[in-house]
């Protein structure tokens, strides 16, 4: 078992480093048919930019690395300075630098890679793919028949922070700012996923249909190894199936299928993605173009106000926000497969604690306030609300929190700080049903405290951060707006002290917290017993 298992990681590997050495490789060539028409499909109509970019790369070889971007950035900010001087604003060009030199490198590659795109996708996803499962599947075998094992978690550099951890966190970081910021550079991915993506929308692969493709891919292979490693626990094995599904037909299948179907608008449609997770479901340009679509736009609409502001906390009230964070969210369905090897990291301490309610909330606060300035700029056509330009607001925010923070650090900082950073830290629709479950919920976890052996399991393998034990020896009930309900405190628990429960909301709340008022409070007293 352990030879095949050497085998997985030696395929892995081998998928793994063609995959990341495609960016610095292809050949780039563009002619003039296809330049021209890619400037009448970006509606650039400067005779400046398009004479200077013409010049520059028409006919002329672009190999590897070599930035194409910077080389549009020089030529439209020349076109544009002139432009503005002679007050031709439908000249100026507004199409981002990396866009536009994504849009000329997909158009333009030859060579080996485009020609050979289902070779290469099995010599990349596929490897790794075969590889993977031939690591994971013998667990059934070499992690014995019963319970839920860790053994050597910390005695692995992958899982401890060590050097292999240190590797991944830099290849999901880099990744992620290849994605948001130089997606030149993943042209070459691309090319490999085109056969697919064309059978689903019809239409070539884009970067981001790279990333849907890849977060299912991981999500589903990472599942494999969730089943294996709690094949005894039934609430783990169809939490799993659950987020599995909600993400490869909710938020991948369906928005290709709309724009086969040409229901899809520009922004690609998550059913399930509540305000303000879907953060830009209220800007102006998005209802503009629901309202202006009718029917099905409609129809979206409405779906994602009832959505936000009805099912959403009903859902909450009965069940705690474990249906959504732990049973349908992607983010959270990527953190609970890919990030399961690292929920160990999450840091337990009073001052992680602290940070997560300033930040969670102050996102929450922003994103609602955000909403507002667009709103209010959407019914009144105003561009300035308080003298601030609202377009920077959204901007800001987008930056930030939608590139930065959900995606390089949320899901490149799973190997040093957790698998829940985005969820715990950062996103507002937890924050949103953190308060539904900490003050209106039938949800709790109930602790037999007798029974508890200080293991402290549970607190290590909390993602949220929650002292768990200190709960348990306690015999206090976890009512905590971070919890996501995973349950698997409850699943490495040796003693069957935890139990996820929705009962009457009599008796939910500790008498200790309804004493002391708050969770701070609690939090420190809990701390210096323990
Ligand atoms: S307390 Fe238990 S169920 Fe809640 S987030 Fe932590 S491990 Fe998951
Ligand atoms: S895992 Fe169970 S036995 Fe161990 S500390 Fe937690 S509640 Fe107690």
């Amino acid at each position: 078992m352990k030879a095949i298992q050497h085998i997985g990681i030696a395929i892995f590997l081998v998928g793994f480093g063609i995959f990341i050495s495609l960016p610095f490789l292809g050949n780039f060539k563009l002619d003039q048919k296809s330049f021209d028409e890619l400037m009448v499909y970006q509606g650039i109509n400067s005779e400046i930019f398009i004479n200077d970019l013409q010049a520059a790369i028409v006919d002329k070889d672009f190999s590897g690395i070599m930035p194409l971007s910077s080389i549009v950035a020089t030529v439209t900010e020349k076109a544009n300075a002139i432009h503005t001087e002679n007050r031709e604003w439908n000249k100026k060009v507004y199409a981002s630098d990396d866009g536009l030199a994504t849009s000329i490198r997909k158009e333009s590659g030859y060579g080996f890679i485009p020609e050979n795109k289902v070779l290469m996708w099995f010599l990349t996803f596929g490897l790794g793919i075969l590889g993977s499962l031939m690591f994971i599947i013998p667990q059934v075998v070499t992690l014995g028949r019963k319970g839920i094992k860790n053994n050597g978690i910390y005695h692995q550099s992958s899982t401890n922070k060590g050097w292999i951890a240190w590797l991944v966190f830099i290849f999901l970081v880099s990744f992620y700012l290849v994605l948001y910021f130089q997606s030149e550079y993943a042209v070459n991915w691309t090319y490999l996923v085109d056969p697919i993506s064309k059978s689903l929308s019809g239409n070539l692969a884009s970067h981001w249909f790279v990333y849907g493709f890849m977060y299912c891919t991981v999500m589903s292979v990472m599942a494999v190894r969730m089943y294996v490693k709690y094949r005894n626990n039934k609430y783990q094995v169809l939490r799993t199936t659950s987020v599995l599904f909600f993400q490869i037909v909710f938020a991948f299948l369906i928005p290709e299928v709309m724009v086969r179907l040409q229901l899809s608008y520009s922004k690609g449609y998550d059913f399930k993605n509540a305000f303000p997770l879907d953060y830009d479901f209220f800007f102006s340009w998005n209802l503009t173009e629901l309202i202006d679509s009718g029917g099905l736009g409609l129809f979206i609409l409405i779906w994602g106000i009832l959505l936000t502001v009805v099912i959403v906390p009903v859902m909450v009230y009965f069940f705690g926000k474990r249906w959504y964070c732990s049973w349908v969210c992607g983010c959270g369905g990527l953190a609970e497969t890919l990030g399961d090897p690292y929920r160990q990291h999450s840091s337990t301490s009073l001052f992680s604690w602290k940070v997560e309610r300033w930040l969670v909330h102050g996102v929450l606060v922003f994103a609602v306030v955000m909403t507002g300035f667009t709103l209010y700029g959407f019914f009144t056509e105003a561009n300035v609300v308080l003298g601030i330009e609202v377009q920077s607001i959204m901007n800001t925010y987008s930056f930030f929190i939608g590139a930065i923070f959900a995606g390089v650090i949320g899901t490149g900082f799973y190997p040093i700080f957790g698998n829940r950073v985005w969820c715990r830290f950062g996103c507002p629709l937890a924050a949103y049903l953190g308060f539904v479950q900490r003050f209106k919920s039938r949800f709790r976890i109930t602790t037999n405290g007798a029974q508890c052996i200080s293991c402290g399991n549970c607190t290590t393998y909390c993602e949220m951060g929650i002292d768990v034990r200190a709960y348990a020896q306690k015999g206090e009930n976890i009512v905590r707006s971070s919890c996501v309900g995973c349950g698997i405190c409850s699943a490495v628990c040796p003693r069957g002290v935890l139990k996820l429960e929705n009962g009457p909301e009599d008796g939910r709340i500790n008498p200790t917290e309804i004493l002391l008022g708050n969770d701070v409070d609690l939090i420190e007293l809990l701390n210096k017993r323990r």
